[in-house]
């Protein structure tokens, strides 16, 4: 089977923004999609001259809100705009569409055998936007009407048990098929389309990725140099992250980075899954080797570990299992990415003698607080929590304190270097307010050190607060960035940073 092809789902208002779009991205797709039910009424009506405007093959498709599409019209008028559409056939294919996709209890005789005529290709789809299809193989031998058709299969996983289960129905299949499972649990099916032999992988332009909501595609530019997805076979080596929801992670483009970098057939992508016993087996059928482990499940991996590092038996919570002589080990390169990070800031200040504030009590803060406490300074945890705050700090022989107006003292009197380890402030570009900035109640002075362990955005609040008082401060990138170069090196047995 060849490479999957890279298809990119136009959902523009007009056709004129779809153009635009699919020119933009030309040189990273291999073919679009116009969805005309996201078009206006009029537009509907004018799509017959669209694959002569670009330079793409053009798949046509209606989607019906039944499938997860916008068209709510009855199934006349759609066959009434599937026929304008293919109608006045030109002898130059590129001016014709390339593919016209027909739900499979869609079956008009007259177009399906003009469609064929014109070398047009059917794409036979079934969608289930709510729940999952197992028997992928069987679904497409039923769903056939010509035997000339591609059959596409698209549909919302319950688990990521079902992700693999159509790994294993794809390669079943020896015709010409697409098998996708939607929503953030799907996403391997997206990126790793060489192991279902799916024809293509479908993909969205950033600017209306919003329209494809639900549905889990990545945009043009990240599939390709984030993912290198045209590279990835069979025989590509696979690492990857797991945690929920998991909406926004820097790790897959740091370790692809590397790969690419060390010329190494691999790729790190993401397996969102609320139970990370989901993504260990899966990991075993798929034969990742290695994954990142983020919130929530840092801590419930550990019973499923068979060995773990000292680091993660001290620390309590693991962030990195690799498999090895079908066992898993775990690891905590958290701890050492802070370390480096942390040092880094400091430059040349004697750290013995300063007083850390831990603000927040956390499973980074877990890391974060052995880290402070192996370079021998002295601190105080701060929670909202105040119960973990004391859990945490006994263990370490640490000060505690409830995150609020009342521990300003406190604060004050532990204010030499500041470690910010809650997920206040992600995603926050406003000022500094009550709901954006654990320490809102502080005044900072300029002599603070603040490191917000936070990465987008790339100053929190905080951090703003921090500079403009004239604090020297670091976000969490570094520590992210070093805590891979860790699990690079745990994953491939490579430095990160040798050439
Ligand atoms: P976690 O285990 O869920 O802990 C969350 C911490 O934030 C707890 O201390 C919690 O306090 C506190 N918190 C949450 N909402 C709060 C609120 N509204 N007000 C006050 N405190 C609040 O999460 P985690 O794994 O420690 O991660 C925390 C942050 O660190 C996340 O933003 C994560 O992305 C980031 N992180 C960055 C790196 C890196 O490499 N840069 C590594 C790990 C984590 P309670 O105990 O009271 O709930």
């Amino acid at each position: 089977m060849a490479a999957p092809l890279i298809c990119m789902t136009l959902t523009g208002k007009t056709l004129l923004e779809d153009i635009e779009l699919a020119r933009k991205y030309e040189s990273y797709v291999d073919l679009v999609e116009l969805r005309v039910d996201h078009l206006n009424d009029e537009d509907q009506l004018l799509v017959r001259n669209f694959p002569s405007k670009i330079n793409l093959p053009c798949i046509l498709t209606i989607r019906r809100d039944v499938d997860g599409g916008l068209y709510s019209g009855s199934e006349l008028s759609r066959t009434n705009l599937f026929a304008r559409a293919l109608a006045f056939a030109e002898n130059d294919h590129g001016k014709n569409f390339a593919y016209v996709d027909f739900e499979e209890d869609y079956h008009v005789p007259s177009l399906q055998d003009a469609a064929m005529a014109f070398n047009v290709k059917i794409i036979r789809s079934f969608h289930d936007m709510n729940g999952t299809v197992h028997k992928l193989r069987q679904k497409c031998m039923e769903m056939r009407k010509t035997g000339f058709e591609i059959m596409k299969i698209a549909f919302m996983p319950e688990k990521l048990d079902d992700v693999v289960n159509l790994f294993e129905e794809g390669k079943k299949c020896d015709f010409d098929h697409i098998f996708c499972a939607m929503g953030p649990q799907g996403l391997p099916s997206r990126i790793l389309a060489a192991l279902s032999n799916s024809y293509l992988t479908y993909v969205s332009p950033e600017e209306t990725i919003s329209n494809m909501n639900n549905i889990g595609h990545l945009d043009p530019i990240t599939i390709n140099n984030v993912y290198n997805f045209k590279k990835i076979t069979e025989k590509t080596h696979l690492f990857g992250i797991t945690g929920w929801p998991l909406v926004k992670t820097g790790s897959p483009e740091i370790h692809n980075k590397g790969y690419k970098n060390q010329n190494l057939d691999a790729v790190y992508l993401p397996f969102r899954t609320p139970a990370v016993s989901q993504a260990m087996n899966t990991a075993e059928k798929l034969g990742v080797k290695g994954m990142s482990v983020t919130i929530p499940h840092k801590e419930t991996v550990l019973k499923y570990l068979y060995e773990v590092s000292p680091e993660v038996q001290q620390i309590g919570a693991c962030n990195t299992i690799v498999r090895k002589n079908n066992h898993w080990y775990g690891y905590n390169t958290d701890a050492g990415g802070f370390k480096r990070a942390f040092l880094e800031i400091l430059g040349n200040e004697k750290i013995k003698r300063k007083k850390v504030a831990i603000i927040g009590a956390g499973g980074a803060a877990k890391a974060i607080a052995y880290t402070i406490k192996q370079l021998g300074c002295k601190a105080c945890v701060f929670n909202r929590t105040e119960s973990s705050a004391e859990k945490l700090a006994k263990k370490y022989g640490f000060k505690w304190a409830t995150l609020g107006q009342s521990s300003e003292k406190m604060l004050e009197e532990y204010s030499d270097i500041i470690v910010q380890t809650t997920s206040v402030g992600m995603n926050s570009t406003e000022s500094s307010n009550e709901n954006n900035d654990p320490i809102y109640f502080y005044n900072f002075d300029g002599h603070e050190i603040l490191y917000d362990v936070i990465y987008v955005p790339s100053l929190t609040p905080v951090m703003k607060r921090a500079a403009l008082a004239g604090c020297k401060i670091s976000n969490g990138y570094t520590m992210l960035e070093y805590q891979a170069y860790e699990q690079y090196k745990l994953f491939t047995g490579k430095d990160y940073e040798s050439k």
